[in-house]
């Protein structure tokens, strides 16, 4: 089979493979829709993992399941599937102890296109299948569907880690597709006023789609400085980091309140040290709470999310801005997501058989 590879840091192109075989637990799927993410860049460009040979890249998709192995129950060849992103072995100890993205060792969950090939391929391999695969629900299409994969759960999982409730104040840095998803989280969860940090006019619009009540541009100046003059110098109570760098965190730490929480889901591509400024984080007494984390995959996340798109409270087509067809166009997507046009927000490509 043919996929899109990473043949080592700074280098891609299209391999020849064999094709995966199932396990007892396992499924093998051929993707109906896919989605390039940031973190592939990461991962290619920047050499954020370390390095990986020929493996084949993609970790957002939508796709009809063509084999199961002996063990699975509830998914049968023919079956039209939700892939998450992050697919844990769901019998490990680290799941068990409540951090399924952890399973196996530090971000083991997270399997495709980190350690084992991705979905931009013919066929792909899913473990633990009745676990991590979710039924495509009636009226919901794949392209609306893939962005269940990485930017819905990741973007909700910033709230989530940054605790948002109820009239909170919340600073979302990056309005990329996952930023845009945590304004939306955050919103839902009942933010009152909201700021979205980001410089492009289309993510800029989608953000006060999502909910967000003000817009802070980072390149018309400093962020805290922004942050704080809309505020009253008193800062807020929470902030999501979805953009930025190591540098982010310290900018997120003097713009939150005492009792404040940041919630990350910001890959850091470079850098060796992540700092934080002592006089502002209350010479280590400020209760400014710092989590960080991977999204936790999975079927019921997954099945969960998706039912925000099926009552009409979540509409993620609004994050998709290119379209296109066929296995090969994954190429193009993969440097759109690395040049990033200024009218981008997410391209999502369709496969037809
Ligand atoms: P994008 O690159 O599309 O978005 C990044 C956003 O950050 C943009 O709005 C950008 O602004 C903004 N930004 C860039 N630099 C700064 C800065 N110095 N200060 C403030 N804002 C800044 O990325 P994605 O939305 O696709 O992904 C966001 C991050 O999440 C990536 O690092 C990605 O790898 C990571 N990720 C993490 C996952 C997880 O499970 N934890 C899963 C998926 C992604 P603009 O472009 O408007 O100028
Ligand atoms: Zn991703």
């Amino acid at each position: 089979m043919k996929g899109f590879a990473m043949l080592g840091i700074g280098k891609i192109g299209w391999i020849d493979k064999e094709k995966p075989i199932a396990g007892p637990l396992d499924a093998i799927v051929r993707p109906i829709a896919i989605s390039p993410c940031t973190s592939d860049i990461h991962t290619v460009w920047a050499g954020a993992i370390g390095e990986r040979k020929d493996m084949i890249l993609g970790h957002e998709s939508v796709g009809e399941i063509v084999e199961v192995g002996s063990m699975v129950r509830f998914f049968k060849p023919g079956d039209k599937v939700m892939v998450p992103a992050i697919t844990p072995d769901w019998g490990s100890l680290e799941a068990q102890d409540g951090f399924p993205q952890h399973s196996g060792g530090m971000l083991g969950g997270w399997k495709f296109s980190n350690y084992k090939d991705g979905v931009m391929a013919e066929f792909f391999h899913v473990n633990d299948a009745d676990s991590n695969l979710a039924p495509l629900p009636e009226g919901i299409s794949p392209e609306e569907a893939v962005m269940l994969s990485d930017m819905v759960p990741t973007g909700f999982h910033g709230a989530e880690l940054a605790g948002v409730t109820p009239g909170d104040r919340v600073v979302v840095i990056g309005i990329g597709p996952v930023g845009l998803m945590a304004v939306a989280g955050a919103n839902l969860m009942g933010a009152g006023y909201l700021y979205a940090i980001g410089s492009r006019p289309v993510c800029q619009e989608a953000a006060k789609f999502y909910g967000a009540t003000d817009i802070i541009n980072y390149k018309e100046g400093d962020i805290v400085e922004q942050v704080l003059s809309r505020t009253k110098g008193k800062g807020v109570d929470r902030v999501i980091i979805a953009g930025g760098d190591v540098d982010t965190f310290g900018q997120a730490v003097k713009m939150l309140k005492p009792g404040g929480s940041i919630g990350n889901v910001n890959y850091l591509g470079e850098g060796e040290f992540v700092k934080i400024p002592r006089l502002e984080w209350g010479v280590g007494m400020g209760h400014k709470r710092i989590n960080a984390g991977l999204t936790p995959g999975g079927r019921l996340k997954l099945q969960r999310l998706a039912t925000l798109l099926e009552t009409g409270k979540l509409d993620t087509s609004r994050l998709i801005t290119h379209r296109f067809e066929g296995l090969e166009a994954c190429e193009k997507v993969h440097f759109m997501m690395k040049d990033k046009p200024v009218d981008m927000i997410k391209p999502v490509v369709t496969i037809k058989y």
